[in-house]
This record gives structure tokens, sequence and C-alpha cells, in this order.
């Protein structure tokens, strides 16, 4: 495994529409397995393949026993509404509050081996996933903010408790 370098928001890749991916071959595992390294080492909770330079539809997340690598996601499903504070690893120190996300939502997207595969999630993790895919269209969370006065340093204390989900 290998740490990769995550790029910041003025590197225009994060700017891109990421390609979906048809070929499913092995090189792919070694991928994976370097995002989730490079996320754990900076204390993300999910990673999209942008955010390495790697302009294809692919995102890994982690939170408790849920553990995710999607390929070509897709919401499909979308319920409720919340506000809420998101960080990214591509816009360090910052974080955003009051931004809006579906509370539950269905994700359909592929496996390391290009089969189907569907993730539920609620709450906070659906906050995560809805951030990944928005990567994978060039959509940073400051684009998602009403009122400029929502973009902020991040605190101390959200630093250490991880109080905020920084992806
Ligand atoms: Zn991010």
């Amino acid at each position: 495994m290998a740490l990769r370098k995550i790029i910041t928001s003025e590197n225009p890749i994060l700017r891109q529409k990421a390609k979906k991916v048809h070929h499913f071959d092995p090189s792919l595992q070694k991928l994976i397995e370097d995002m989730f390294e490079t996320m754990h080492a900076a204390n993300g909770v999910g990673l999209a393949a942008p955010q390495i330079a790697q302009s294809i539809r692919l995102f890994v997340a982690e939170y408790e026993d849920h553990k995710v690598a999607i390929f070509n996601p897709e919401i499909v499903k979308a319920e409720g509404e919340a506000l809420g504070t998101e960080g990214c690893l591509s816009i360090p120190g910052y974080a955003g509050d009051n931004i809006r996300r579906a509370t539950k939502i269905l994700v359909k997207g592929l496996d390391l081996r290009g089969k189907p595969i569907r993730i539920p999630a609620e709450d906070w993790f659906a906050r995560v996933l809805q951030h990944e895919i928005d990567h994978l269209d060039g959509i940073l969370f400051i684009d998602r903010l009403d009122r400029p006065e929502d973009l902020r340093d991040v605190t101390a204390e959200e630093e250490e408790e991880k109080a905020i989900s920084i992806e």
C-alpha cells in the first residue's frame, strides 16, 4: 500500500466531472487500498478518487461498521432533509455549516469486480456519501453554502474530537 497525495481545491481536477469506470482490472484493488490508507492517515471518513488526482467515478468511505468502495455511484432514492456541518480533506482547515443534505438515501453502483451493489445510508453516513458523490461531479461543499458566513475555520475541538466529518 502507499499513501497518495491529496490535492486541494485550487487544482482543476477537483472541478471536472469524473469518468465512469468500465474495466475492472486488478490494479483497482491497489488503488482502493491506497485510498483507504490515505484517508485513514488524513483522519478522514471518505475520499473520492479525484481528490488523489484520479478523475474516475470511485470513492471510499468508512464509519463505524460501514466500509464501502463503490464505482459509478448514483443516488437512486433520497428522502428527508437536514442541515449539517462538513469539512473536506481538499479544503483543509475550513468547515461549512448549514449544508442541506437528504437524510436517507439509497446508492447504487458497482463493486471492485464490476458487480452491482446497493448501499442504503441514513443521517451522518448518508451525508458522507452525498459529499463524496458531489466530488465525482466536480462539486465541493463550499458550492452548497447558502450564506458566505457559513464558511469558517475548523475549531480545535472539532479537529480533536472528530466532531465533524472531514471528507
Ligand atoms: Zn471532500
